[in-house]
Formats: structure tokens, C-alpha cells, sequence
């Protein structure tokens, strides 16, 4: 075993604090990656809360990782020593089944691996990227293209991805009109995806607070949901809708808003049930849907797309003792646009 630093939380409330764990040792495929930055993806708070459920302490959040390759198994072929690398949200998954197959390990029908708080194949509870070293199987390591800055990259790992997957699939492109809903880690990378993509896009945030952010980023339009006129305005507007907020909202209303066969796609994980009106849904043949991270094949794609458009998030980059300020922070979405840990301020 490889002993490391990282913080953790040892309970649902927390704080973090300095600790070690134990990464496995180098198996033929796998390779050892020195964590530079690591983003705070919501995700994180969730989970480490026990808000989807119970999960085992110490846990070690981070899911957005990047980082250079340090050490590689004897039969790894796709990474070498030195190379820029990140990790996602998932650390492996069955590759047997239909979903695998087709590339979509995150909707592996036997559960892909989470990157933390989860059981690995080969018995050991998985740790994330608050951490200085991760040991991951080279075909769940992805390429940082050269162009892009480490700490940049790192969000693009969960919010990147999560928000280019479903932009994709919906086909954002020339001539769609897309609305974002919640303007934060992945709201932000919504707008500047879906506006590289050709899309028109709309803000639609709680308040008009970030409204010149929004326009400068890539927004067409921008709207407060607060204000109620926004969504008489709006009706039957947008042929894409990606809701990225974190709590439970009135997801009718967003309904509402989308055109004949809309499609009103949530990528914000509530931990609580949303209830829907049929009749939002029924009038215009509109569909409600959700969508998952994204595949390695497409996550690579995306890494890609964003270094050939100058795409970058946002960030604020921390230090490993602010991580609880930030998660204050960004649960009063108080986050411009996604914060990033230094990891060599946790020792080596
Ligand atoms: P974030 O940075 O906190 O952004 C969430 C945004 O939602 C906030 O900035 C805020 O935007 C809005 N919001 C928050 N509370 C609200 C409320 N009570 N009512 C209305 N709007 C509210 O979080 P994130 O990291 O982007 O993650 C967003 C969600 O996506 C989380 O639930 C996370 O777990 C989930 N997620 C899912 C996937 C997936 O694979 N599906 C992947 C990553 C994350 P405004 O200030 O603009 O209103
Ligand atoms: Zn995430
Ligand atoms: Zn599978």
C-alpha cells in the first residue's frame, strides 16, 4: 500500500481534516498520478452530507481531478511517466455489459465505480482527489490536452463533461434555443459549452446578481426566475432546457417553458423527489429527462472540444485549509464559478 495525504470529513457535518490513506500498489494497468488540483463540484457536499444516503467516514471527496503521471504498471500503453492527466467521477466499471460497450461506463448496468465513497473490484472503499496521489486503471485516465491549464482542467472533469454529455445528445447546435437553469459550477460551463456548440442561450438564475457574468460568458439572454414575468415572458420558448440547480425546484414551471418537443433534461441531483404536473408535459410533447457525467470516449471528446474553442471554467483556486469556507460558500451559491484545490498545499 502507498500511504498519502488528503483531507477528509469523519462525519456528515464535518470539518476536514489532514489525514493519510492508503492508495493499492501499482498493478500492471494502472497508474499513479500526482494530483495537482482538484475542483469542489456540489456533488461532493452532497454526498459527504449523507444527503443520497449513508457513506462510510473518513471519506475524501473529488471527482474533478488533475494531475501527472508518476509512476505506470508494467502493461499500461495509453499514459506514460510525466503526462498531464485527469480523472472523473468514476474510477472503473464492469466493461462487460451493454452500457460499457457502448462507452457509457457511467450508466454500467452492474454500477460503474464511483470515484470515492464506493467499493472498488478489488475490495477497497475508493478515496477522491482531495488527496495528493490516486491510483486509477489507465482506461479511466483521461488526456489533458497540452494547450489547457491544470488547475482550468480540473472542473472539466464532472461539470465539463456532465454538461457537454446531455448538450450533445439534445443536439445544442445552430438554430436551438437552450436555457440554463442555475448559473454555478455546471451552469457556467452550460452556457460556454452550449454557445461554442452555435446554440442561443438563456440564463435563467434565481436573481439578476451574476447577469453581466452570464452575458460576458456566452449568454444570449438572461433571466431572474425570481422575478414571476419571467416566466409568462418565456413560455414556450426553448427547444433544450438543462436544469443544473442543486435543491428541489418547481420543475412545472421550467416545463412550461420549453417548445412543441422540448426536452427539460436535470443534471442537478436533489436529494429530494420532484413532482410534475403532466398536463406541462402532455400539451407540447415535452419530455422530462436526465443524464448522468459522461462516458471516457466522450469525456476525452469534450477535453478536445474545449481546448480547440478556449474553453475554460471559471475558478477560484484555494488553499486545502479553505476547503470548509468554500463548501459554505457554495452552498449559498456564493461560487465564481467553481472553486479549485491547490493540492500542493497539502503536503507532499
Ligand atoms: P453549484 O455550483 O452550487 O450550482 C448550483 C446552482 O443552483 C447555484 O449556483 C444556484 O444558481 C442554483 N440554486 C441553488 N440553490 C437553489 C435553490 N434553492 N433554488 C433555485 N436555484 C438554486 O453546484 P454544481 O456543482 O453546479 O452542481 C449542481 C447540481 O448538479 C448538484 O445537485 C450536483 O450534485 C449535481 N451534479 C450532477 C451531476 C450528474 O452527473 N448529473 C454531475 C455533477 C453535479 P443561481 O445562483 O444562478 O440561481
Ligand atoms: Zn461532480
Ligand atoms: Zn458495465
Amino acid at each position: 500500500m502507498i500511504n498519502v495525504n488528503a483531507h477528509a470529513v469523519f462525519s456528515p457535518e464535518g470539518p476536514f481534516k489532514p489525514t493519510t490513506i492508503e492508495r493499492r500498489e501499482l498493478g500492471p494497468l494502472d497508474v499513479l498520478i500526482e494530483i495537482k488540483y482538484a475542483g469542489i463540484c456540489h456533488s461532493d457536499i452532497h454526498c459527504a452530507r449523507g444527503e443520497w444516503g449513508p457513506v462510510s467516514y473518513p471519506l475524501v471527496p473529488g471527482h474533478e481531478i488533475a494531475g501527472i503521471v508518476a509512476q505506470v504498471g508494467s502493461e499500461v500503453v495509453k499514459h506514460a511517466t510525466g503526462d498531464r492527466v485527469g480523472v472523473g467521477c468514476m474510477v472503473d466499471s464492469c466493461r462487460e455489459c451493454d452500457s460499457c460497450h457502448k462507452g457509457e461506463e457511467q450508466y454500467c448496468l452492474r454500477g460503474n465505480t464511483g470515484t470515492y465513497g464506493a467499493i472498488d473490484r478489488y475490495g477497497q472503499y475508493t478515496q477522491g482527489g482531495y488527496s495528493t496521489h490516486i491510483v486509477v486503471t489507465e482506461d479511466f485516465v483521461v488526456r489533458i490536452p497540452d494547450n489547457m491549464e491544470l488547475d482550468a482542467a480540473a472542473p472539466l472533469l464532472c461539470a465539463g463533461i456532465t454538461t457537454f454529455s446531455p448538450l450533445r445528445h439534445w443536439g445544442a447546435a445552430l438554430g436551438k434555443k437552450v436555457a440554463v437553469v442555475g448559473f454555478g459550477g455546471l451552469g457556467h460551463m452550460a452556457v460556454k459549452l452550449a454557445h461554442a456548440m452555435g446554440a442561443e442561450v438563456t440564463v435563467l438564475s434565481q436573481t439578476e446578481k451574476k447577469k453581466e457574468d452570464g452575458l460576458r460568458l456566452g449568454a444570449d439572454h438572461y433571466y431572474a426566475t425570481g422575478h414571476p414575468e419571467t416566466f409568462q415572458a418565456l413560455a414556450g420558448s426553448f427547444d433544450l432546457i438543462i436544469n443544473t440547480v442543486s435543491a428541489k425546484i418547481e420543475i412545472s414551471a421550467y416545463l412550461s417553458l420549453l417548445a412543441l418537443d422540448g426536452t427539460l433534461v436535470n443534471v442537478g441531483a436533489p436529494p429530494e423527489p420532484m413532482s410534475v404536473d403532466v398536463f406541462s408535459l402532455i400539451g407540447h410533447r415535452r419530455s422530462f429527462a436526465g443524464s448522468m457525467i459522461g462516458g471516457i470516449r466522450e469525456t476525452q471528446e469534450m477535453l478536445d472540444f474545449c481546448a480547440e474553442h478556449g474553453i475554460a471554467p471559471e475558478i477560484e483556486v484555494i488553499a486545502a485549509s479553505q476547503i470548509d469556507e468554500a463548501w459554505e460558500r457554495v452552498l449559498a451559491s456564493d461560487v465564481r464559478y467553481r472553486f479549485v484545490i491547490d493540492i500542493s498545499t497539502m503536503g507532499s
